[in-house]
């Protein structure tokens, strides 16, 4: 069975776990859940990676984390248009398991990717274990959390926002390391912080996007997301004032809140 993990406090690290970081929003909180494991970065070769090696750098700096950099899988031939590199979770799964029993890689509430999802977890860790002999365990923390509720769970625990900003969650392909505030990733970024009172710069801002006028506001109030996902995106809205959130009942509720105040 799946352990709930509930503790934000750093317990005691060892070599039987590592957590296979990207450098992201998701993954440099669960550093901390985890109690600061051993982490694993492996670069694909895949279009963002060098601004997902700068932000490591930063992190290790700032926080001494202890973290693997590994070229020895070269996926990047595989990415598609949106980024999405086919199985790359199962054989990220595969390397860590050479290294240690319990594979940690970030998954959140909701997500249901065909490779990273609750299911797809507990297959790898069957499958994994099967062909090793060994029993290796591919789990993540977040299943039951939004990023949303992963960053309110971090601040929560006096944690600091400013290493939060150290990340990198953007599908900007030309290197640079500033947000770019039009892309899916930014999005969600932004979303996650501004719901929690945080300010991350970002080049434009990503509710001008146009994307979230054409799509997602709509997207959002038909049900093609989760109801999770749609009452953060209108409370997120409603910070900024934005036109489209004061229709949806979580941002009028959002909105009333601040009256109050
Ligand atoms: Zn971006």
């Amino acid at each position: 069975m799946l352990l709930p993990l509930t503790s934000w406090s750093h317990t005691t690290m060892t070599v039987s776990e590592i957590l296979l970081f990207s450098a992201g929003l998701d993954s440099f909180p669960a550093w901390e859940v985890l109690g600061r494991p051993p982490c694993l970065y492996l670069d694909l070769g895949h279009r963002y990676a060098a601004q997902e090696r700068a932000a490591i750098a930063d992190l290790v700096e700032a926080c001494g984390m202890d973290v693997e950099i590994s070229d020895e899988l070269q996926l990047g031939r595989w990415e598609q248009p949106d980024a999405i590199i086919p199985l790359r979770n199962a054989h990220l799964a595969m390397l860590a398991a050479q290294r240690a029993d319990t594979v940690w890689c970030v998954g959140v509430k909701g997500d249901n990717t065909l490779d990273k999802s609750p299911a797809a977890f507990t297959e790898m860790s069957r499958f994994i274990s099967g062909l090793t002999g060994r029993a290796v365990r591919v789990d993540s923390p977040f299943w039951s959390q939004t990023k949303t509720e992963i960053v309110a769970g971090y601040l929560t625990a006096g944690l600091p926002a400013e290493h939060l900003l150290l990340t990198f969650s953007c599908a900007r392909d030309d290197g640079a390391r500033t947000h770019c505030g039009t892309c899916s990733s930014c999005l969600r970024r932004w979303i996650s912080l501004v719901n929690n009172g945080v300010q991350a710069p970002f080049d434009a801002p990503p509710w001008r996007w146009s994307r979230v006028a054409d799509y997602y506001v709509d997207a959002m109030t038909s049900g093609r997301y989760p109801a999770h996902r749609a009452e953060e995106f209108f409370t997120a809205l409603a910070t900024v004032g934005h036109p489209a959130a004061r229709a949806h009942p979580a941002a009028r509720a959002h909105s009333a809140a601040e009256e109050v105040r």
